[in-house]
């Protein structure tokens, strides 16, 4: 039964089975959540479907148990929660800072510069869709001032969105709904406190801060874990063929996590079982072995 109000999550997307770089923001979420007598929650991020394999869900959800990451309350799936982003992007609408944009994939590539996730959106469509375009997709207006966070690994961190980010799509021009509207939407509904993930994702994060201020939505505490680099120094993932974990090593894989994650894990839990090595990291997790780690690493053999 969690005794705080530490509400932290792990938010995988379906796209394939976890590997190690998926695994190690698994297990820091779970780990600070349980260190804080929290409780995590999974959401299986399925919205873009068409990037989604079949079975991958319920082999990640298989997959966590078999690590003894037992989430504590029930699974959300954001393939169910249209309704929820439909909502929110009303509410941006009808305060205008929500704007049909009609430029395709290739204009916006033609005559746009390079930010720091991606191009900047050159702002064409701002003041009312040029006449003869219909929507396409919806953007937010962004600001030429920073919103920043206070990063609880990496201190304060923060972005002029308009300058290095530009207005950013919120609904996609195929009709889904962007990542950046949805997991703002859903940290709001489970009651996330605590955002525990990859620094992969650090750069959206004042994306998503912004989103909150517009709807009237709480920010969570965030923290960014190192990504976990393959031999040839990439992100660990689905583009780099990443292997999937294996269920038959389970103790050495978490071990070798809480290594990755400088935990300083002692030889003799690889002796033990799965539970017995978790119930140490729970015990023994500690933030400052991790601060100042660079927000990427490779994976050590052990
Ligand atoms: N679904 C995202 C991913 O797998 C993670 C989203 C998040 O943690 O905010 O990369």
């Amino acid at each position: 039964m969690p005794l705080s109000s530490y509400r932290g999550r792990f938010a995988p997307s379906p796209t394939g089975s976890l590997h190690f770089g998926s695994l190690v923001a698994a297990v820091g979420s779970f780990l600070d959540a349980k260190q804080h007598n929290g409780s995590w929650l999974v959401r299986i991020e399925d919205l873009d479907q068409p990037r989604c394999v079949i079975g991958a869900a319920d082999d990640i959800l298989r997959t966590l148990e078999a690590f003894g990451l037992y989430w504590d309350e029930t699974v959300i799936y954001q393939s169910t929660r249209t309704g929820a982003y439909a909502a929110a992007l009303h509410q941006l609408q009808e305060s205008t800072v929500a704007y049909p944009c009609g430029c395709t994939r290739r204009e916006i590539a033609d005559s746009s510069q390079q930010g720091i996730d991606g191009q900047i959106y050159p702002g064409t469509c701002r003041q009312g869709l040029p006449s003869g375009r219909s929507a396409r997709a919806w953007r937010v207006r962004t600001g030429d001032y920073p919103v920043g966070f206070s990063d609880v690994l990496h201190g304060f961190l923060s972005q002029n969105l308009q300058q290095e980010i530009g207005d950013f799509v919120v609904k996609r021009a195929d009709g889904l709904y962007a990542y950046q509207l949805a997991v703002v939407v859903d940290d709001a509904f489970q009651g996330i406190t605590q955002v525990v993930r990859g620094s992969d994702l650090q750069l959206s994060t004042p994306r998503q801060i912004y989103l909150q201020r517009l709807l009237q939505l709480a920010s969570p505490h965030y923290m960014h874990l190192p990504v976990a680099l393959n031999s040839a120094g990439e992100k660990l993932g689905k583009q780099t063929r990443a292997p999937a974990v294996t269920t038959d090593q389970i103790v050495q894989t978490l071990y070798g996590i809480l290594q990755f994650l400088h935990q300083q894990p002692p030889v003799e839990l690889l002796q033990g079982s799965a539970a017995e090595v978790l119930a140490w990291a729970v015990k023994h997790w500690q933030l400052d072995r991790l601060r100042g780690a660079p927000l990427q690493a490779s994976i050590s053999r052990s």
